[in-house]
């Protein structure tokens, strides 16, 4: 049997707890999963670690009663991915994307060249957190409001690098640039499809704590270079020396 469905509740998760499934997750269990009482669902909010659970069905209402912790919570280096808002579906992959490769904060900016003014973050957060379920985090980066990237420079700690995604070229490659910083909190920031303006590549090189770097001699769409960004940090500094966590049931299928 494939693995129990994994959900993220905001309730608080301890044994013999008794909670209410809201209506969407109670569709996706009953409906989608076609699952019946006493079934396991594994369940998660951020704070508890992640429990197993058993299903019970009163008429149309779905509800867990926690029974065992099977994963202690952990909390993943902090990284923050500051973006701007791309276009179409674009701004989903990224958000899906950074969700899966272990940002801890999305912060949304509004550029010079952004297109995009606004983000439907109620759209997001439902992304972010099916994402966090699929990819069997145990915590949901935290979305923030948007702001205008003057905003959220004036409020960047000057002892956290923000590693600055800067298409032009004249920077050091990200690779080099990590390996000269030490672990810890860190940001990483993307433009849009049209890049930063000259005004904001001044900016950003005075601001304490920046980094420009370069990913590499081709220009990649905003959403690939915020994978790349991620998966280089990662790999060099963040948590990706861990092995993936696999459910306990083995034959689990994923996604
Ligand atoms: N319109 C611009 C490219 C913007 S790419 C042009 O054609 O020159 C969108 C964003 O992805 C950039 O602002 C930058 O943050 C990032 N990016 C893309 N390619 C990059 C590279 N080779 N090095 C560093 N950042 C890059």
């Amino acid at each position: 049997m494939a693995t129990a469905p994994r959900l993220y509740v905001d309730d608080d998760l301890a044994e013999h707890t008794h909670l209410e499934f809201q209506p969407g997750p109670t569709n996706y269990l009953l409906r989608v999963m076609r699952l019946g009482p006493g079934d396991p669902v594994r369940l998660f909010n951020g704070r508890d670690g992640e429990w197993r659970a058993r299903l019970e069905v009163q008429g149309r209402r779905a509800y867990g009663v926690v029974e065992t912790c099977s994963r202690l919570q952990t909390s993943p280096p902090e990284l923050t991915l500051v973006f701007a808002p791309l276009k179409k579906t674009r701004t989903d992959f990224l958000v899906e994307k950074a969700t899966e490769m272990g940002a801890t904060c999305l912060r949304p900016v509004v550029t010079a060249y952004t297109q995009t003014h606004r983000v439907k973050l109620e759209r997001l957060q439902a992304l972010v957190t099916e994402a966090a379920e699929q990819t069997e985090r145990l915590d949901l980066p935290r979305l923030e409001r948007i702001q205008p990237l003057s905003g959220l420079l004036a409020d960047w700690p000057g002892d956290r690098p923000l590693f600055y995604c800067d298409e032009a070229g004249a920077a050091p490659p990200m690779q080099v640039e990590l390996a000269a910083s030490g672990a810890g909190p860190a940001g990483l920031l993307i433009g849009p499809e049209g890049g930063f303006s000259d005004l904001e590549r001044a900016q950003l090189r005075a601001c304490a704590g920046v980094r420009p770097v370069s990913l590499g001699p081709r220009i990649l769409r905003a959403e690939t270079a915020a994978v790349a960004a991620l998966a280089l940090w990662q790999s060099e500094l963040g948590d990706w020396g861990n092995a993936p966590y696999v459910p306990e049931d083995p034959e689990a299928g994923r996604g």
